[in-house]
């Protein structure tokens, strides 16, 4: 048996299958896609070719680049099934159908090498059944591996062991899973729904029936099911127009087939006539003619909601929801609300609470399974148990019982304690056996978090920190809302670089949080202008630019490892750094000219530095700065990391981590390997094409303006840039240095910011988060 994965192969180019092998792609491993012949005779490839191309329509995409694409060969099951020979992983992805998948096996069995894992994709079908008739040998190569849709970013990724599984063989698929895919692997068992989709689904139908009976209306529904209980803000209804709501009948008739007959879920599972009218009417939620809620094109975009008595649209209300700490997250608080809404909040997060803790362990080993798969495969801010820790078990199983419900033997045991602790800064939580245990996560993995369990910030302000993460490496931290950037982190990025330089051998830039930065605090920036503090502002630009560049020029290996957006003076942190460490979910681009501002910490300068040193750039200094100024005129975001390269804000050598709870890891050794003999970068200095090329780059600009593409006071932001990269009014021969051009950012900044163009730009984008075309 190889003990890594090299080649894999995707059975079922559907939905799943198709995502996954995508996935498989954006890892960098080769994967064949095969699928049915198709019927009418044509291209026998058909299928599979064309859930590639539709894959590259798709938005959001489920390739990470077009390179990755280019990885998936396509095929079909009657032409091409010898060729798992060459694979050390299938993955099968067909319709959910015993027959269809039992006959494929027999199929596979009869090419595959010994050791090549077989996994199924099924939501419903026990692994017992799959095997039936299936070798010894099949057998112990054979797993579930469920992934949710869709499979690039949903994290959680299920997996199961039958009895005769071999360890090894599970084990390989869940490092590769893990590494390369960048999946959390969540162990369950061979039970129906395995742990996401049977809590999942209760919770939605108990979500649906209780809206009705307590007849509160579907805007209400959400607004309480919603943010108040950490759930995505679609609540239920939304996630059901999501998801397509001809599912849940399938969902039901599976569950209620398979689950025991005392299942709590059996008895709200209900057939609701107005669901299946709108099934029949094709009323199926966002891929049909609208759902619970829709837009109705006939009356000017209007958002309307179904009315669950009636089944009548009427235009969406606007709902109070819950007020005070209950809107907050304090799920006590919510519980407690005096009310049809806390009635509705209770009646849903109990029955959904307490039918978690009665699965351990027939579902799932134990609460921190239950938890992963919740926050990660429904995107829950807390899991069950870290809810029920939340409301406290002793008072949830207390007024359970007062109300003459069953207690789950789970929360007996429980009595006062909380199902998680920190002891002896380790995170620990409560087992079977009534006693507390370490969370053991695998090697590589690592947040932050867990360092603030046992230590205290080297440096702290309002907006940044500085931690020792171990090995001789410090971390910052940005702290501020949404990581903004400002004054506090560039002074802490001041105190830090000594201390560093003293007692450490590099740092890393990084934080837990979804988005690395939005970059600078515009926030700040907008008061300053409406006070006209103008000093002020070119100080906080001239104080970014000496603090990056002390980044830059530290006498110890900078490592930016950023996750999420990275947008703004948080990309420009990254172009600052010795190198780049990044989650493969990078959104990260130089977007100030939407706000009606060009760069002003230093971004210009690195990315013309990055240009002309690109592969295949042509020589001469006009090249290099169209692109750039093409690249920042529009404000380009990568959809990747790996785009992220390609659109140079990463270079080359950058390093991608797939799994999230990776990077930290991952970020630190890479500044560990940069650390014997490193010296710090000369600064460069640069030929530019001066007032010609300034003027080329206008002409350019122009061109957008005439069809319409760019605005009048684009005109001006991009004339700002334009003189910045083609170096002011230096002529070719001049050598314009880094800080020459610092100056020249610094001096396009102070003039646009100025500008009430600006200002309104930036007081929408604070408003609303969409920029404004003026
Ligand atoms: P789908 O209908 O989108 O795709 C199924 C594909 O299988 C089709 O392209 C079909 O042509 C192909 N197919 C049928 N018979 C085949 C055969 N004998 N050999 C090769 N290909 C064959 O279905 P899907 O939603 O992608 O679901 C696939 C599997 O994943 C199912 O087992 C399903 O339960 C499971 N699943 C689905 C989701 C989801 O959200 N859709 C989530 C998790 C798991």
């Amino acid at each position: 048996m190889s003990a890594t994965i090299n080649k894999v192969c995707v059975i079922g180019a559907g939905t799943m299958g198709a995502g996954i092998a995508a996935q498989v792609a954006n890892a960098g491993v080769p994967v064949l896609l095969l699928d049915i012949v198709p019927k009418d005779g044509g291209n026998r490839n058909a299928i599979a070719e064309g859930a590639v191309a539709g894959m590259l329509k798709t938005d959001p995409a489920p390739f990470m680049s077009t390179r990755a694409a280019k990885l998936v060969e396509t095929g079909n099951i009657e032409d091409h099934l010898g060729k798992i020979a060459e694979c050390d992983w299938v993955i099968e992805a067909v319709i959910e159908r015993l027959d269809i998948k039992q006959a494929l096996y027999a199929r596979i069995e009869e090419v595959k090498r010994p050791g090549t894992a077989v996994s199924s994709n099924t939501s419903t079908i026990p692994l017992a059944h799959l095997v039936e008739g299936r070798s010894d040998a099949f057998k112990r190569d054979f797993l579930i591996t469920h992934f949710f849709n869709p499979p690039r970013y949903m994290r959680l990724l299920e997996i199961v062991a039958g009895p005769d599984s071999d360890p090894a063989v599970v084990d390989k698929v869940q490092a590769f899973a893990d590494v390369a895919m960048g999946k959390t692997v969540v162990r369950a068992k061979d039970t129906p729904g395995f742990i996401a989709n049977r809590i999942g689904t209760l919770w939605i139908q108990l979500g649906i029936n209780e809206a009705m009976d307590r007849g509160l209306t579907v805007e209400e529904a959400d607004a309480v099911a919603g943010k108040p209980m950490g759930v995505p803000k679609t609540g239920i209804f939304g996630l059901v127009d999501l998801v397509g709501i001809d599912l849940m009948p399938h969902l039901k008739a599976s569950l209620t087939g398979t689950l025991a007959k005392d299942d709590p879920y059996q008895a709200i599972a209900r057939d609701i006539p107005l669901i299946e009218k709108m099934i029949a009417d094709g009323y199926t939620g966002r891929k049909g003619k609208g759902g619970f809620y829709r837009v109705n094109r006939e009356k000017g975009k209007q958002l309307e909601a179904i009315d669950l008595a009636s089944g009548a649209y009427r235009p969406k209300a606007k709902v109070t929801g819950v007020s005070g700490a209950a809107a907050k997250g304090d799920l006590r608080a919510l519980v407690e609300t005096k009310g049809k809404l806390g009635d509705y909040a209770w009646a849903l997060m109990s029955g959904t609470l307490a039918y978690a803790a009665s699965l351990v362990p027939d579902a799932a080993d134990d609460v921190v399974a239950i938890d992963d798969a919740m926050r990660l495969g429904y995107n829950w801010k807390a899991g069950p148990f870290e809810m029920i820790d939340k409301l406290g078990a002793q008072y949830f199983a207390e007024r359970l019982s007062a109300e003459g419900k069953p207690v789950p033997a789970l929360l007996t045991l429980a009595g006062d304690r909380a199902f998680y602790r920190v002891e002896n800064g380790k995170r620990q939580f409560l087992g079977r056996d009534g006693e507390y245990h370490d969370i053991v996560r695998p090697e590589g993995v690592l947040r932050l978090a867990d360092f603030k369990l046992s230590a205290k910030p080297l440096l702290k302000n309002a907006s940044a920190a500085l931690w020792d993460v171990g090995d001789g490496v410090a971390c910052l931290e940005f702290t501020g809302k949404m990581n903004a950037l400002d004054g506090e982190v560039m002074k802490l990025i001041g105190q830090a670089i000594p201390l560093v330089a003293q007692g450490y051998k590099a740092m890393i830039v990084y934080n837990d949080a979804d988005s690395f930065s939005a970059g600078a605090n515009l926030g700040l920036a907008i008061f300053a202008v409406n006070i006209a503090a103008w000093s002020e502002i070119e100080k906080l630009v001239a104080g970014g630019q000496m603090a990056y560049k002390a980044l830059k020029y530290a006498p110890f290996p900078v490592v930016s490892a950023p996750a999420g957006m990275a947008i703004g003076g948080g990309c420009e942190i990254l172009l600052n750094s010795d190198a780049v460490q990044a989650h493969a979910e990078l959104y990260t681009g130089l977007v100030e000219c939407g706000v009606g501002l060009i760069p002003g910490w230093g971004g210009c300068g690195e990315m013309l530095d990055r240009a002309r040193n690109a592969p295949g750039m042509p020589k001469g200094p006009m090249p290099a700065v169209a692109k750039v100024f093409e690249t920042i005129s529009t404000a380009t975001v990568s959809k990747s990391a790996q785009q992220a390269k390609e659109l140079m804000f990463l270079r080359p050598e950058d390093g991608i981590t797939m799994n999230r709870d990776r990077l930290l890891h991952d970020a630190k050794r890479k500044a560990l390997s940069l650390v014997e003999g490193y010296k710090p970068p000369e600064p460069p200095t640069f030929r530019l094409p001066g007032e010609s090329g300034h003027t080329g780059l206008n002409m350019a600009a122009e061109g957008f303006h005439k069809r319409g593409m760019a605005t009048d006071y684009d005109m001006v932001v991009s004339d700002a840039l334009a003189t910045v990269l083609s170096g002011g009014d230096a002529d070719t021969v001049d050598i314009v240095t880094e800080a020459d051009l610092l100056t020249l950012e610094r001096q396009n900044f102070m003039r646009l910011v100025r500008d009430k163009r600006t200002v309104a730009r930036i007081e929408q984008m604070l408003e609303t988060g969409k920029p404004l075309r003026n």
